[in-house]
């Protein structure tokens, strides 16, 4: 059976890793090497996969720009699942991201039917507060939809880029879905769009921290993001099976592709197939954008056949490095070129007012599971914790949750607990518990039997209770340093 992804519905997803298959989502392991310092989600595989996250990756390793985007749509109470998507937004913040947040008010008012009023006292009420709480700076872009209008205006103009068929192919519209519903989507695009206009310092890399539920938002926009540009730079391949780089600018004014041919004079291949040893040449075809290559003892790198216009880089030396060094360097040189290409193309596109558009990276997180198993829902109070649940309330609902444990004493002692179908050791996962050691000597005393449900009981609902004590207190502070943000509301 097909996994079905539905942003409007509470998803419960049973084989994340079906979702790699099905959906083109890469593992997120493979990367965690690659990342600074990450994220407790990502080292505890919180987060199980992403789309193009290589380039957030570089971004931070390199200090370039990049952007972190999220939205919320403001339709009840702000809970844990919020604050996952909240501490990912921050976290990005912090590791040099410019951020948007969107409060998702159209989304609200198409899908909910609630009054603009009622989106604004819940988008304050419940989510800004609680994001400035967790450590939003406000340097920080905080805007509801209906009030913004790059937001507005570029939903318009990805609205003429795709049709009805595509949208009931992605999302399951039929004839019964109102036209809000479908405006809605193409201004969820425009949300994950607009850090990549010119007022924001044009194309960067922008990741979207999402649940899987909500990818169906990322391929559409994703391949808006193609459609809406002047050029594209792509991977292509040719007779004999080889990739190389190439500019496409379908439907471009002719002016910009006149002026794109004179700033890539000639051709620029890159072919993968044969892979030969160069000298490293003086490139100031890189150097133009700041750009060195990270060049190998002995100066040398390898690459397979690099064509600028006319400057063909030929002097050939006999094979020194492995085979596994050699495609390390190919990859360098592949993507540095990519990179450049990009960059021009960018500022031509600038030049004659298109966009370029770099399709948005995503991660995905687990979704957390109801505090008495099953999925959480909003209906049922009982499982899930807001972050502004009473704290005494808050510690009751832990105390309450369901856990992985034995029917008695002596059976766990002897069969051990089930941490991975516990939901107390979800919200220590998650949420409370900061340390990976402790964490991991919680799990094993568990899978031994050595530690009974009442101590983790204990430790998780002190922590939730100074938890939402200390939140809520930086609430109040938020509401009082409210006006220190950016915060574009409906006028
Ligand atoms: S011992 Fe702790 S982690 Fe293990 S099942 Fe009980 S509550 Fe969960």
């Amino acid at each position: 059976m097909h996994t079905k992804l539905d942003p409007w519905s509470s998803s419960e997803i049973n084989d994340y890793s079906k979702l790699f298959e099905e959906f083109g989502i890469s593992p997120f392991d493979n990367l965690l090497p690659e990342i600074p310092s990450p994220h407790m989600y990502m080292r505890r595989r919180v987060i199980f996969g992403h789309r193009d996250y290589e380039q957030i990756a570089e971004a931070m390793r390199i200090g370039a720009p990049f952007s972190v985007m999220d939205g919320f749509m403001p339709s009840g109470k702000v809970h844990l699942g919020h604050k996952m998507v909240m501490d990912q937004i921050i976290w990005h913040q912090e590791m040099g991201a410019s951020a948007f947040v969107g409060i998702a008010d159209r989304e609200a008012f198409s899908v909910r039917g609630f009054s603009w009023q009622k989106c604004r006292e819940i988008g304050v009420e419940e989510y800004i507060l609680s994001l400035i709480a967790l450590g939003f700076k406000p340097d920080g872009l905080i805007y509801f939809q209906s009030g913004c209008e790059n937001v507005k205006d570029l939903a318009f103009e990805l609205g003429a880029r795709v049709n009805f068929s595509e949208l009931s192919a992605i999302y399951g519209f039929s004839g019964e879905t109102n036209l809000s519903h479908m405006i809605s989507v193409a201004t969820q695009a425009a949300d994950i769009l607009q850090p990549q206009l010119e007022e924001f310092g044009g194309p960067k890399p922008v990741v979207v921290p999402v649940g899987p539920d909500q990818d169906p938002h990322l391929r559409l926009t994703r391949g808006l993001a193609g459609k809406m540009s002047m050029f594209r730079v792509e991977e292509r391949e040719n007779a004999n099976g080889g990739k190389y780089l190439s500019v496409r600018g379908k439907g471009a004014p002719k002016e910009a592709l006149q002026e794109l041919k004179k700033r890539i004079p000639g051709k620029v291949k890159l072919y993968e197939e044969h892979l030969d040893i160069i000298e490293t040449p003086n490139y100031p075809f890189l150097e133009r954008f700041g750009l060195q290559i990270n060049q190998p003892e002995k100066k040398k790198y390898f690459t397979t056949e690099i064509e600028v216009g006319s400057k063909f880089v030929n002097e050939i030396k006999p094979p020194e490095f492995s085979e596994y060094e050699k495609y390390f360097v190919f990859k360098k040189i592949w993507k540095l070129t990519r990179k450049i290409l990009e960059e021009i193309v960018a500022e031509v596109t600038a030049e004659f007012g298109g966009y370029a558009f770099i399709p948005p990276a995503s991660t995905y997180h687990r979704f957390m599971s109801g505090l008495q198993g099953g999925k959480m829902s909003s209906s049922v109070p009982d499982s899930y914790i807001a972050l502004t649940d009473d704290p005494k309330e808050g510690a009751k609902k832990v105390k309450r949750a369901k856990t992985g444990g034995c029917v008695t004493l002596e059976e766990q002692k002897k069969l051990g607990g089930k941490p991975d179908e516990c939901s107390v050791f979800e919200l220590m996962l998650f949420h409370l518990l900061g340390d990976d050691e402790e964490l991991l000597e919680i799990r094993q005393e568990c899978v031994s039997g050595t530690r009974m449900c009442g101590s983790c009981k204990q430790l998780a609902a002190e922590k939730m209770y100074e938890f939402l004590k200390d939140h809520q207190e930086k609430r109040e502070l938020a509401r009082e340093h409210l006006d220190e943000y950016k915060i574009i509301y409906k006028k």
